[in-house]
């Protein structure tokens, strides 16, 4: 069997000042802290990551909190919107708690059949909830009641000049296949689709390109079950010509990355070994967790490192 993806694994972005981002993932939108890292590569500055309960593949919004870096720009070879899954009978919900938090929010509009929210996360970043069917859970012990949470991703949005080399790379090696089509844009599901497996390509020629900086995403990644199945891809990725990375240990998963024609950064993430690795569930996120290397550096690490609130749950 050729080795595919089944969906989406998580999505970084870069944020700027970390209580606000938790204040609004955590907080406003309601998913779980699920864990609280340093950037490997620059260990001083947090790796925030959220999900459902137990941050399962498909749920995974991280990000790279940088106070002082400079804003980017939202445009062509980027992941240009991040769309979560709310259940279908929770739009009503959701548009009054964004007008009481103070979000201000597009007017809703229908794409592929279902309804869309649009709005920014307070670095301006591209968010939107999509009143959807879903059959997953979600964290049912935030501020936001189990009935109407976030599920997870519904999908992401790729902003490519030349939509055909990014779509067929997707669907001839990566797991996708073609599912729907608007104007400039096709949509593609893998593994079982639906909310979580699901990736728009949209045709941005002739559109400024995109620069990486605050309120940007810094790539999407999608899933494998297993490291076999990782390696393999990886041998077809680097067959084709890509230049990609050697399996790198995230600790929560592995990771191999490379650049898609289109110019977006794509990972391929291992779904285990996850996040309760080195914390037990109950505890996901509540503790600073550093890889074995850094733990030499921890007191240090504690220091620079600011401390974050996590908004309490309904019952608290
Ligand atoms: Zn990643």
């Amino acid at each position: 069997m050729t080795p595919e993806t089944t969906g989406i694994h998580h999505v970084t972005a870069i944020s700027g000042e970390p209580q606000r981002n938790v204040d609004f993932y955590a907080g406003t939108l309601g998913l779980r802290l699920v864990k609280k890292t340093v950037n490997f590569d620059d260990p001083e500055t947090y790796h925030l990551y959220y999900g459902d309960g137990v941050g399962n593949p498909g749920t995974i919004m991280t990000f790279f909190p940088w106070a002082h870096a400079p804003g980017g720009r939202i445009g062509a070879g980027q992941l240009v919107v991040t769309s979560f899954s709310i259940p279908a009978t929770s739009l009503g919900y959701w548009t009054e708690r964004l007008v009481e938090s103070g979000v201000r929010f597009e007017k809703p509009r229908d794409r592929f059949g279902e309804t869309v929210l649009t709005f920014e996360d307070p670095d301006r970043l591209r968010i939107e909830l999509v009143a959807a069917e879903d059959g997953r859970q979600g964290w049912d012990d935030g501020p936001v009641p189990a009935e109407h949470s976030v599920r997870g991703f519904h999908h992401v949005a790729l902003a490519v000049e030349t939509t055909e080399s990014t779509v067929g790379l997707m669907t001839g090696h990566l797991g996708f296949r073609r599912i729907d089509e608007t104007e400039g844009r096709v949509r593609l599901a893998a593994g079982e689709g639906g909310p979580g497996n699901t990736v728009d390509v949209i045709g941005a020629s002739g559109f400024p390109r995109g620069s990486m900086g605050v309120g940007t995403v810094h790539h999407v990644a999608f899933r494998v079950p297993d490291e076999e199945t990782h390696l393999a891809l990886r041998e077809e990725v680097a067959a084709l010509g890509y230049n990609v990375t050697p399996v790198l240990d995230r600790n929560y998963f592995r990771s191999i990355y490379f650049r898609e024609p289109g110019g977006v950064l794509f990972e391929i993430a291992t779904d285990p070994p996850g996040f309760a690795v080195d914390e037990p569930e109950e505890e996901l996120g509540t503790h600073l967790k550093l890889p074995p290397w850094l733990e030499t550096r921890r007191e240090r690490l504690e220091e620079v490192l600011p401390l974050l609130r996590v908004p309490a749950g309904e019952g608290v």
